[in-house]
């Protein structure tokens, strides 16, 4: 069956107990046992609860993948997976990360033992001379944030694995609705729920999934032990969200498609970034590893940061805040925001310059967006 018929049917059978047609949502720690270790299926909420097992079962089967484990939050859900490698290992990543996952594994993952190696090329050959006998993971997001460059995932997951190494994915941006990343060889993949998947800003998770059912058994025995869970009810809301994906991804799609071509050429911008534009590096990749280019749009305002600055705060339907992949359209100004982590050197060396800002397309109507995005270039 199709994605858009699976993310309504999967993991929502009716209560068996009432006919509920929507599956209850079981707030509770705990589960009474008929006789000590007598049960069905579940003891404690940590461990697993029918809610998210619930939500869990729709992100594998969306994903093509054999189990996932949800997590609290997308950081929670990158932990779980470095968690899986041990001090003097090495992971190896793309340079243009999320910001917070640069912060983990800088601040927490190095100080503890882990080695990191960045590439700030996307030819997967750059990859294989970083990869060495100590590498135990390949990092990837594509597209990247926020200079929406694209990632050969097949190719790349071929180098990982002749080498040793496992292929994780962030597939937060594209989700499973234009990007499969395990069908294409990736072994695991994460997202932030908060984002696209959950779509509607109010309910912050991440998650889990892998191609073999077996590999999540780490990462289930450190949601486990570690307990960065969601609680059942951030899991229903996640759900609900999840049902809409398809239609709304194919509106962030259209939408952003038609402001990156309205804004191509502005006279007060210096560049429109989108993997959907000819003019963009990657474009002819996009269009082979997507089934859409998705609903970010990055814009590089002239006048650097007091451009920039003009810009966000004279925008008025987008809302000038952190994240993306909501209904709502958002701008982020990523050199002082999401991406303030990283120091201003390494910023600039990656092309994230202070004239940049990020635009999460939302489904809102294209002609409001455009006027909106017009009448604030104006200044
Ligand atoms: C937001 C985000 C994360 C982190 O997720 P949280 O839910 O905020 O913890 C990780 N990766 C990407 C690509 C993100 O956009």
């Amino acid at each position: 069956m199709d994605i858009s018929t699976r993310a309504i049917h999967t993991g929502q059978d009716p209560d068996p107990t009432t006919g509920a047609t929507i599956p209850p949502i079981h707030l509770t720690s705990t589960y009474t046992q008929a006789s000590p270790a007598d049960h069905k299926g579940y003891e404690y909420s940590r461990t697993g609860n029918p809610t998210r097992a619930n939500f869990e079962k729709v992100l594998a089967d969306l994903e093509e993948g054999q189990a996932c484990a949800a997590f609290a939050s997308g950081m929670a859900a990158t932990t779980a997976v470095t968690s899986l490698l041990r001090p003097g290992d090495r992971a190896v990543a793309y340079g243009d990360l999320y910001g917070g996952t640069y912060r983990v594994w800088e601040q927490v993952f190095r100080p503890w033992g882990l080695e990191i190696s960045y590439t700030d090329e996307t030819s997967p050959a750059t990859f294989a001379k970083l990869i060495d006998a100590k590498t135990k993971l390949v990092w990837l997001e594509t597209p990247t944030n926020p200079l929406l460059r694209i990632l050969d995932i097949k190719t790349i997951a071929e180098i990982a694995h002749e080498r040793g190494a496992i292929l994780v994915v962030d597939n937060t941006f594209a989700t499973p609705v234009l990007q499969q990343p395990l069908a294409l060889g990736a072994d695991v993949v994460v997202h932030s729920t908060t984002k696209y998947l959950g779509g509607h800003s109010d309910v912050v998770g991440g998650a889990v999934i892998v191609a073999k059912a077996e590999q999540l058994e780490p990462i289930s025995f450190y949601q486990n032990a570690a307990g960065g869970i969601p609680g059942p009810f951030d899991c229903y809301l996640a759900h609900r969200g999840v049902k809409t994906l398809s239609l709304r991804m194919e509106r962030h799609c259209s939408n952003a498609l038609e402001i990156a071509k309205h804004l191509q050429g502005h006279k007060n911008l210096e560049s429109v970034v989108y993997p959907g534009l000819s003019d963009h590096p990657d474009h002819q990749l996009a269009a082979e590893q997507m089934k859409g280019s998705g609903g970010i749009v990055t814009l590089v305002v002239k006048g650097g940061r007091d451009g920039a600055y003009r810009f966000c705060e004279r925008i008025k339907v987008f809302a000038l805040a952190e994240s993306l992949g909501g209904v709502e359209s958002l701008v982020n100004h990523p050199g002082v925001m999401t991406h303030g982590a990283i120091p201003q050197e390494i910023r600039e060396a990656r092309g994230i310059s202070d004239g940049m800002v990020r635009l999460s397309v939302g489904i809102e109507a294209v002609a409001d967006l455009i006027a909106d995005l017009d009448q604030a270039l104006e200044a």
